[in-house]
């Protein structure tokens, strides 16, 4: 088949170009570089099995062309990092909204089957344990800008569940929680690629507020095998899937293992949210995905442990300082 990447020269879209060429597609990756980086596509382009496209999903004439050549659409193209949604909160906004407006008319119009990226961002402030696709998102005040990534994430659902009501659509929509893994950057907030890299360093590891709040990472090739696994599934469609790993860590705890696993003498340093990121900065106490419907759909398990997670990012980030 030839598929179409959005955002395919980013971390996660990197990867599933990866598996997406190993099982023999052709790829048509569009990318604006902004957030994603020609060095993660290392070797792939070469003009036929893998084409890059470096523009704008808001640019519609290209996004028609690029739509009407391929099969099926992987939407990944997205502002990302928490960093980066409360620095440029207009582009957060306009790309995420837009872009995916963009791309899903022209999916309509060619009847593309279309796969959205999500975000557990969604749940947004929500303290039920797990979070199950159904649940409500409980979202913060608008002027806290962290809200806005999500409730954009939410209007894209909303919008691909509304073609696939309308028109059928072929629409699977996949809610990513915390995705880790080689190529990673740690530059727009992402916790487990700051942290080795700050120990490798020999830096303070600075954990936000009191470090009691968790997470559960799940290994990026964890996430891309699921991706394509979705996109192949009938039951899947016009459905939202949450795709992660279900091993929760206090974000104090991760410190202290990525200290001890890269053997660092690094101190670890508690900083305000409030220094962070901003002021009245609210975070997310627990997220742990419930997994249920992924596994139902398409026998999901995730195979990487956070363990075996840290050993990639470790030996990533030691080969690239290297
Ligand atoms: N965090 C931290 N130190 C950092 C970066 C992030 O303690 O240098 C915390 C952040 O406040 C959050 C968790 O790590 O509680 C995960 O942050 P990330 O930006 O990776 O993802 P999020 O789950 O917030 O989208």
């Amino acid at each position: 088949m030839k598929i179409l990447v959005t955002g395919g020269a980013g971390f996660i879209g990197s990867h599933l170009c990866r598996l997406l060429l190993s099982q023999g597609h052709t790829i048509l990756v569009l990318d604006d570089l902004s957030t994603g980086s020609y060095e993660n596509l290392d070797g792939l382009e070469d003009g036929r099995q893998l084409r890059l496209i470096v523009d704008s999903i808001n640019n519609r004439d290209i996004v028609d062309d690029c739509v009407r050549e391929a099969d099926c659409v992987y939407h990944l193209a997205s502002a990302v990092g928490v960093r980066l949604i409360i620095d440029q909160p207009v582009r957060t906004i306009e790309s995420i909204v837009g872009g995916t407006e963009v791309v899903l008319k022209c999916c309509a119009r060619y009847r593309r089957p279309f796969l959205l990226t999500s975000t557990s961002e969604v749940y947004g402030k929500g303290s039920k344990v797990p979070f199950c696709e159904d649940d409500d998102s409980v979202m913060g005040a608008t002027c806290r800008r962290r809200w806005s990534y999500a409730c954009a994430k939410a209007m894209d659902e909303f919008l691909a569940l509304a073609h696939w009501v309308e028109a059928k659509l072929p629409v699977t929509i996949c809610r990513l929680f915390n995705t880790v893994g080689p190529r990673q950057t740690g530059q727009y907030g992402m916790v487990v690629p700051r942290f080795v890299r700050q120990a490798l360093r020999g830096e303070p590891i600075t954990v936000y507020g009191d470090g009691t709040q968790t997470r559960c990472f799940a290994h990026v090739q964890d996430v891309v095998n699921a991706l394509v696994k979705l996109m192949e599934c009938k039951a899947a469609k016009g459905r939202v899937v949450n795709i992660g790993n279900a091993e929760e860590v206090t974000i104090m705890q991760l410190a202290e293992r990525v200290k001890s696993l890269t053997g660092s003498d690094s101190p670890i340093k508690l900083i305000p949210y409030n220094e962070a990121y901003e002021d009245g900065f609210e975070d997310m106490l627990r997220r742990v995905p419930s997994l249920d419907r992924a596994k139902e759909l398409i026998g999901y398990q995730p195979t990487h442990t956070l363990d075996d997670i840290l050993h990639d990012v470790i030996a990533y980030e030691r080969e690239k300082k290297a």
